[in-house]
Protein backbone atom coordinates (compact mmCIF):
# COMPACT_ATOMS: atom_id res chain seq x y z
CA UNK A 1 0.00 0.00 0.00
CA UNK A 2 1.09 3.60 -0.62
CA UNK A 3 1.12 6.28 1.63
CA UNK A 4 -1.36 8.81 0.96
CA UNK A 5 1.62 11.56 1.57
CA UNK A 6 3.43 9.44 -1.25
CA UNK A 7 2.70 11.14 -4.69
CA UNK A 8 4.88 9.71 -7.24
CA UNK A 9 3.97 13.80 -9.18
CA UNK A 10 6.73 15.82 -9.19
CA UNK A 11 6.57 19.44 -8.68
CA UNK A 12 6.17 21.04 -11.64
CA UNK A 13 5.59 24.80 -10.57
CA UNK A 14 7.76 25.58 -7.89
CA UNK A 15 11.24 24.42 -8.53
CA UNK A 16 12.19 25.49 -5.17
CA UNK A 17 9.38 27.29 -2.35
CA UNK A 18 11.64 28.28 0.25
CA UNK A 19 13.20 31.29 -2.33
CA UNK A 20 9.15 32.45 -1.29
CA UNK A 21 9.32 32.03 2.60
CA UNK A 22 9.18 34.83 4.67
CA UNK A 23 12.33 34.17 6.37
CA UNK A 24 14.82 33.77 3.32
CA UNK A 25 17.27 36.53 3.26
CA UNK A 26 17.62 37.13 -0.66
CA UNK A 27 21.50 38.23 -1.73
CA UNK A 28 19.90 41.04 -3.72
CA UNK A 29 17.46 43.80 -1.76
CA UNK A 30 16.34 46.04 -4.86
CA UNK A 31 14.85 49.64 -3.84
CA UNK A 32 16.94 49.26 -0.34
CA UNK A 33 20.40 50.25 -1.56
CA UNK A 34 19.87 54.05 0.34
CA UNK A 35 19.05 52.39 3.56
CA UNK A 36 21.25 49.66 3.41
CA UNK A 37 24.26 51.95 2.90
CA UNK A 38 23.23 53.90 5.91
CA UNK A 39 23.29 51.04 8.02
CA UNK A 40 26.48 50.12 6.77
CA UNK A 41 27.78 53.42 7.22
CA UNK A 42 26.79 53.83 10.64
CA UNK A 43 28.02 50.22 11.73
CA UNK A 44 30.84 50.20 9.65
CA UNK A 45 33.33 51.68 12.74
CA UNK A 46 32.94 48.34 14.65
CA UNK A 47 34.87 46.61 12.13
CA UNK A 48 37.90 48.42 13.35
CA UNK A 49 37.34 47.89 16.73
CA UNK A 50 35.85 52.08 17.26
CA UNK A 51 32.43 53.22 18.31
CA UNK A 52 29.35 52.12 16.01
CA UNK A 53 26.61 54.43 15.36
CA UNK A 54 23.33 53.33 16.83
CA UNK A 55 20.83 52.92 14.62
CA UNK A 56 16.96 53.18 14.70
CA UNK A 57 14.98 51.06 11.83
CA UNK A 58 11.41 52.23 11.27
CA UNK A 59 8.93 51.78 8.53
CA UNK A 60 5.35 49.71 8.15
CA UNK A 61 5.38 45.50 8.22
CA UNK A 62 6.73 44.15 4.78
CA UNK A 63 8.62 47.06 3.89
CA UNK A 64 12.11 44.64 4.14
CA UNK A 65 13.43 46.34 7.31
CA UNK A 66 14.41 42.62 8.80
CA UNK A 67 15.92 41.31 5.44
CA UNK A 68 18.13 44.86 5.30
CA UNK A 69 19.63 44.28 8.62
CA UNK A 70 20.27 40.36 8.19
CA UNK A 71 21.91 41.44 4.77
CA UNK A 72 23.62 43.45 6.76
CA UNK A 73 24.84 41.82 9.36
CA UNK A 74 25.56 38.33 7.37
CA UNK A 75 28.05 40.74 5.87
CA UNK A 76 29.41 42.29 8.18
CA UNK A 77 29.89 38.90 9.63
CA UNK A 78 32.07 37.78 7.13
CA UNK A 79 33.89 40.97 6.55
CA UNK A 80 35.49 41.38 10.07
CA UNK A 81 35.74 39.07 13.16
CA UNK A 82 36.23 42.33 15.52
CA UNK A 83 32.21 42.97 15.00
CA UNK A 84 30.19 40.58 16.68
CA UNK A 85 26.10 40.74 15.18
CA UNK A 86 23.63 38.93 17.02
CA UNK A 87 20.13 39.27 16.06
CA UNK A 88 17.14 39.31 18.54
CA UNK A 89 13.50 39.08 17.44
CA UNK A 90 12.31 40.69 20.97
CA UNK A 91 8.62 38.80 20.23
CA UNK A 92 10.39 35.71 20.96
CA UNK A 93 12.91 36.80 23.70
CA UNK A 94 12.57 39.47 25.95
CA UNK A 95 13.76 39.89 29.00
CA UNK A 96 16.80 41.54 30.83
CA UNK A 97 17.96 38.30 31.59
CA UNK A 98 17.23 36.52 28.89
CA UNK A 99 19.33 38.54 26.37
CA UNK A 100 21.98 39.31 28.57
CA UNK A 101 22.69 35.26 28.50
CA UNK A 102 21.87 34.43 25.01
CA UNK A 103 24.25 37.42 24.33
CA UNK A 104 27.05 36.45 26.98
CA UNK A 105 26.76 32.95 25.56
CA UNK A 106 27.22 33.90 21.82
CA UNK A 107 29.68 35.92 22.41
CA UNK A 108 31.72 32.52 23.99
CA UNK A 109 31.24 32.82 27.75
CA UNK A 110 28.66 29.75 28.75
CA UNK A 111 26.28 31.24 31.23
CA UNK A 112 23.54 29.30 32.99
CA UNK A 113 19.81 30.10 31.16
CA UNK A 114 18.41 31.31 35.13
CA UNK A 115 19.58 31.31 38.49
CA UNK A 116 22.34 34.31 37.99
CA UNK A 117 21.34 37.46 39.57
CA UNK A 118 20.38 40.37 37.76
CA UNK A 119 23.84 42.53 38.59
CA UNK A 120 25.96 39.16 37.82
CA UNK A 121 24.64 38.20 34.41
CA UNK A 122 25.20 41.86 33.63
CA UNK A 123 28.86 41.85 34.95
CA UNK A 124 29.78 38.48 32.85
CA UNK A 125 28.15 40.16 29.82
CA UNK A 126 30.47 42.99 30.24
CA UNK A 127 33.32 40.29 30.89
CA UNK A 128 33.25 38.54 27.79
CA UNK A 129 33.08 41.60 25.99
CA UNK A 130 35.93 42.97 27.55
CA UNK A 131 37.69 39.71 27.32
CA UNK A 132 37.60 38.83 23.79
CA UNK A 133 37.97 41.89 22.25
CA UNK A 134 35.05 42.30 20.11
CA UNK A 135 32.46 45.09 19.58
CA UNK A 136 29.19 43.27 19.47
CA UNK A 137 26.45 44.55 17.53
CA UNK A 138 22.96 43.72 19.18
CA UNK A 139 20.14 44.36 16.60
CA UNK A 140 16.53 44.48 18.27
CA UNK A 141 14.10 43.35 15.95
CA UNK A 142 10.16 44.09 16.96
CA UNK A 143 11.96 46.38 19.40
CA UNK A 144 8.44 48.28 20.97
CA UNK A 145 8.46 44.66 22.63
CA UNK A 146 11.61 46.11 25.01
CA UNK A 147 8.95 48.69 26.13
CA UNK A 148 6.43 46.66 27.50
CA UNK A 149 7.79 46.09 30.89
CA UNK A 150 10.28 47.38 33.33
CA UNK A 151 12.58 44.88 33.51
CA UNK A 152 13.23 45.38 29.48
CA UNK A 153 13.36 48.81 29.86
CA UNK A 154 16.03 48.53 32.24
CA UNK A 155 18.02 46.66 29.61
CA UNK A 156 17.95 49.06 27.60
CA UNK A 157 19.18 51.73 30.16
CA UNK A 158 22.45 49.33 30.99
CA UNK A 159 22.94 49.12 27.49
CA UNK A 160 22.56 52.78 26.55
CA UNK A 161 25.42 53.63 29.15
CA UNK A 162 28.17 51.14 27.80
CA UNK A 163 30.16 53.70 26.54
CA UNK A 164 30.16 56.26 29.14
CA UNK A 165 30.79 54.34 32.43
CA UNK A 166 32.14 50.96 31.08
CA UNK A 167 34.43 52.23 28.30
CA UNK A 168 32.94 49.56 25.74
CA UNK A 169 31.93 50.35 22.00
CA UNK A 170 29.01 48.40 21.27
CA UNK A 171 26.43 48.93 18.52
CA UNK A 172 22.63 49.23 19.15
CA UNK A 173 20.14 49.06 16.03
CA UNK A 174 16.38 48.54 17.01
CA UNK A 175 13.95 47.70 14.13
CA UNK A 176 10.36 48.58 15.04
CA UNK A 177 6.75 49.00 12.97
CA UNK A 178 6.19 51.79 15.39
CA UNK A 179 7.80 55.14 14.17
CA UNK A 180 7.56 56.73 17.88
CA UNK A 181 9.78 53.93 19.41
CA UNK A 182 12.58 56.42 20.20
CA UNK A 183 9.78 59.06 21.53
CA UNK A 184 8.76 56.59 24.16
CA UNK A 185 11.82 55.75 25.68
CA UNK A 186 12.64 57.57 29.12
CA UNK A 187 14.95 61.17 27.71
CA UNK A 188 18.14 59.94 29.07
CA UNK A 189 18.15 56.79 27.66
CA UNK A 190 17.31 58.48 24.12
CA UNK A 191 19.90 61.28 24.75
CA UNK A 192 22.59 59.06 25.72
CA UNK A 193 21.35 55.93 22.77
CA UNK A 194 21.73 58.99 20.09
CA UNK A 195 20.56 56.54 17.64
CA UNK A 196 20.17 57.70 13.87
CA UNK A 197 17.14 57.03 12.47
CA UNK A 198 16.68 55.45 8.89
CA UNK A 199 13.08 54.98 7.25
CA UNK A 200 11.88 52.28 5.20
CA UNK A 201 8.95 53.68 3.25
CA UNK A 202 6.26 51.38 1.68
CA UNK A 203 7.00 50.08 -1.92
CA UNK A 204 5.13 50.79 -4.31
CA UNK A 205 3.32 48.66 -7.26
CA UNK A 206 6.07 49.12 -9.34
CA UNK A 207 8.71 48.05 -6.94
CA UNK A 208 6.72 44.93 -5.68
CA UNK A 209 6.20 44.06 -9.39
CA UNK A 210 10.07 43.86 -9.48
CA UNK A 211 10.70 42.28 -6.25
CA UNK A 212 8.43 39.33 -7.30
CA UNK A 213 10.00 38.92 -10.59
CA UNK A 214 13.45 38.45 -8.71
CA UNK A 215 12.55 36.24 -6.04
CA UNK A 216 9.98 34.38 -8.84
CA UNK A 217 13.42 33.76 -11.20
CA UNK A 218 14.64 31.41 -7.98
CA UNK A 219 11.30 29.74 -7.03
CA UNK A 220 9.95 28.70 -10.07
CA UNK A 221 10.90 26.72 -13.24
CA UNK A 222 10.43 28.93 -16.14
CA UNK A 223 7.81 30.04 -18.08
CA UNK A 224 5.24 28.69 -15.14
CA UNK A 225 3.52 32.21 -14.27
CA UNK A 226 0.91 33.59 -16.87
CA UNK A 227 2.17 37.33 -17.33
CA UNK A 228 -0.94 38.88 -15.61
CA UNK A 229 0.22 36.98 -12.30
CA UNK A 230 2.92 39.21 -10.79
CA UNK A 231 1.32 42.35 -11.72
CA UNK A 232 -1.80 41.32 -9.81
CA UNK A 233 0.43 40.20 -6.23
CA UNK A 234 1.90 42.95 -6.97
CA UNK A 235 -0.77 45.63 -6.74
CA UNK A 236 -2.79 43.58 -4.84
CA UNK A 237 -0.28 44.29 -1.56
CA UNK A 238 0.74 47.76 -2.64
CA UNK A 239 -2.41 49.06 -1.02
CA UNK A 240 0.12 48.55 2.02
CA UNK A 241 3.32 48.54 0.35
CA UNK A 242 3.94 45.19 1.93
CA UNK A 243 6.28 42.79 0.21
CA UNK A 244 5.69 40.00 3.01
CA UNK A 245 2.27 39.85 1.21
CA UNK A 246 3.25 40.44 -2.29
CA UNK A 247 4.99 37.32 -2.11
CA UNK A 248 2.79 35.40 0.06
CA UNK A 249 -0.10 35.59 -2.43
CA UNK A 250 2.21 34.61 -5.20
CA UNK A 251 3.21 31.24 -3.48
CA UNK A 252 -0.23 30.57 -2.41
CA UNK A 253 -1.42 30.55 -5.67
CA UNK A 254 1.25 28.61 -6.98
CA UNK A 255 0.60 25.86 -4.43
CA UNK A 256 -3.06 25.84 -5.37
CA UNK A 257 -2.02 25.66 -9.25
CA UNK A 258 -0.23 22.62 -8.22
CA UNK A 259 -3.03 21.10 -6.33
CA UNK A 260 -5.30 21.37 -9.14
CA UNK A 261 -1.92 19.47 -11.85
CA UNK A 262 -2.39 23.30 -13.64
CA UNK A 263 0.37 23.79 -16.53
CA UNK A 264 0.79 27.03 -15.29
CA UNK A 265 -0.15 29.65 -12.32
CA UNK A 266 -2.81 31.90 -13.23
CA UNK A 267 -5.07 35.09 -12.21
CA UNK A 268 -7.69 32.52 -11.33
CA UNK A 269 -5.38 30.69 -8.54
CA UNK A 270 -4.35 34.56 -7.69
CA UNK A 271 -7.55 35.29 -7.17
CA UNK A 272 -8.21 32.14 -4.53
CA UNK A 273 -5.33 33.10 -2.95
CA UNK A 274 -6.73 36.64 -1.82
CA UNK A 275 -9.92 34.94 -1.24
CA UNK A 276 -8.09 32.97 1.31
CA UNK A 277 -5.91 35.75 2.97
CA UNK A 278 -7.00 36.20 6.94
CA UNK A 279 -9.41 39.10 6.85
CA UNK A 280 -8.08 42.01 8.43
CA UNK A 281 -8.39 41.26 12.84
CA UNK A 282 -10.89 44.10 14.33
CA UNK A 283 -10.87 44.70 17.73
CA UNK A 284 -14.69 45.51 19.03
CA UNK A 285 -13.85 48.79 21.15
CA UNK A 286 -16.95 49.89 21.54
CA UNK A 287 -19.01 49.45 24.27
CA UNK A 288 -21.86 46.70 23.37
CA UNK A 289 -25.70 47.34 24.50
CA UNK A 290 -26.42 43.76 26.14
CA UNK A 291 -28.99 42.96 23.08
CA UNK A 292 -26.50 43.69 20.88
CA UNK A 293 -23.78 41.27 22.78
CA UNK A 294 -26.49 38.64 22.42
CA UNK A 295 -26.96 39.55 18.70
CA UNK A 296 -23.42 38.91 18.10
CA UNK A 297 -22.82 35.70 20.30
CA UNK A 298 -25.83 34.40 18.60
CA UNK A 299 -24.51 34.91 15.40
CA UNK A 300 -21.80 33.61 16.07
CA UNK A 301 -19.73 32.30 13.07
CA UNK A 302 -22.50 31.43 10.83
CA UNK A 303 -25.03 32.77 8.62
CA UNK A 304 -28.79 33.25 10.38
CA UNK A 305 -31.69 34.57 8.84
CA UNK A 306 -33.11 37.87 10.76
CA UNK A 307 -35.92 35.43 11.48
CA UNK A 308 -34.04 32.38 13.28
CA UNK A 309 -32.76 35.41 15.09
CA UNK A 310 -36.08 36.90 16.12
CA UNK A 311 -37.26 33.52 17.11
CA UNK A 312 -34.87 32.40 19.29
CA UNK A 313 -33.95 35.90 21.11
CA UNK A 314 -37.92 37.05 21.44
CA UNK A 315 -37.94 35.99 25.18
CA UNK A 316 -35.32 38.05 26.04
CA UNK A 317 -36.15 41.07 23.72
CA UNK A 318 -39.36 42.61 21.73
CA UNK A 319 -38.56 42.02 17.96
CA UNK A 320 -38.20 45.91 17.35
CA UNK A 321 -35.20 45.80 19.95
CA UNK A 322 -33.45 43.29 17.99
CA UNK A 323 -34.21 44.80 14.90
CA UNK A 324 -32.47 47.68 16.02
CA UNK A 325 -29.42 45.71 17.61
CA UNK A 326 -28.64 44.20 14.36
CA UNK A 327 -29.10 47.67 12.44
CA UNK A 328 -27.05 49.58 14.90
CA UNK A 329 -24.09 46.27 14.76
CA UNK A 330 -24.48 46.63 10.82
CA UNK A 331 -23.63 50.51 11.01
CA UNK A 332 -20.53 49.34 13.60
CA UNK A 333 -19.24 47.42 10.68
CA UNK A 334 -19.77 44.02 12.81
CA UNK A 335 -22.45 42.40 10.82
CA UNK A 336 -23.02 42.22 7.12
CA UNK A 337 -27.08 42.16 6.43
CA UNK A 338 -28.16 40.52 3.35
CA UNK A 339 -31.71 39.99 1.36
CA UNK A 340 -32.70 36.87 -0.01
CA UNK A 341 -35.90 36.04 -1.76
CA UNK A 342 -37.87 33.29 0.62
CA UNK A 343 -40.59 31.52 -0.78
CA UNK A 344 -43.42 34.51 -2.10
CA UNK A 345 -41.51 37.39 0.15
CA UNK A 346 -38.07 38.45 1.36
CA UNK A 347 -35.77 37.37 4.09
CA UNK A 348 -32.67 38.93 5.85
CA UNK A 349 -29.72 36.86 6.30
CA UNK A 350 -27.13 37.72 9.10
CA UNK A 351 -23.34 36.93 9.54
CA UNK A 352 -20.54 38.60 10.65
CA UNK A 353 -18.49 41.17 9.27
CA UNK A 354 -15.27 38.92 10.16
CA UNK A 355 -14.70 35.61 11.53
CA UNK A 356 -11.73 36.72 13.38
CA UNK A 357 -13.86 39.32 15.47
CA UNK A 358 -12.72 39.20 19.31
CA UNK A 359 -14.45 40.23 21.89
CA UNK A 360 -12.30 43.06 24.08
P1 LIG B 1 9.75 43.93 7.60
O1 LIG B 1 10.80 43.43 8.53
O2 LIG B 1 9.91 45.36 7.23
O3 LIG B 1 8.36 43.63 8.08
P2 LIG B 1 10.83 41.92 5.85
O4 LIG B 1 12.24 42.35 5.79
O5 LIG B 1 10.53 40.74 6.70
O6 LIG B 1 9.87 43.14 6.23
O7 LIG B 1 10.35 41.64 4.35
C1 LIG B 1 9.16 40.91 4.07
C2 LIG B 1 9.41 39.94 2.95
O8 LIG B 1 9.67 40.65 1.75
C3 LIG B 1 10.61 39.05 3.17
O9 LIG B 1 10.35 37.80 2.57
C4 LIG B 1 11.71 39.75 2.43
O10 LIG B 1 12.70 38.85 1.99
C5 LIG B 1 10.97 40.37 1.27
N1 LIG B 1 11.55 41.63 0.83
C6 LIG B 1 11.40 42.83 1.42
N2 LIG B 1 12.05 43.78 0.74
C7 LIG B 1 12.63 43.16 -0.31
C8 LIG B 1 13.43 43.60 -1.40
N3 LIG B 1 13.78 44.89 -1.52
N4 LIG B 1 13.83 42.68 -2.29
C9 LIG B 1 13.49 41.39 -2.18
N5 LIG B 1 12.74 40.91 -1.19
C10 LIG B 1 12.30 41.78 -0.25
MG1 LIG C 1 10.52 42.45 10.36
Amino acid sequence: MTNIFDSSKENSILKDERFLYPDFVPDQLPFRDAEIGEIVFGLKPAAHGKKPTNIFIAGKPGTGKTASAKFVLNELEEYSDRAKPLYINCFEINTRYAILAKATNFFGFPVPNRGLGSQEIFERFLAVIKNKKIVPILIFDEAEQLLKNEDSKKLLYDLSRLAEQFKIFAGLLFISNDEKFLSFLDERIRSSLNASKIVFEKYSALQLKEILKERAQYAFFSNVLEDEVIPLCAAHASKEGDARIAIESLLKASRFAERENAQKVSVKHVRKAFMEEKPVKFEITENLSEQEQLVLDFVAEKEVSAGDLYKALCKKFAERTLRKAVSDLEKKGLLVTEKTKKGKGHSRIIRRNSPNCSKK
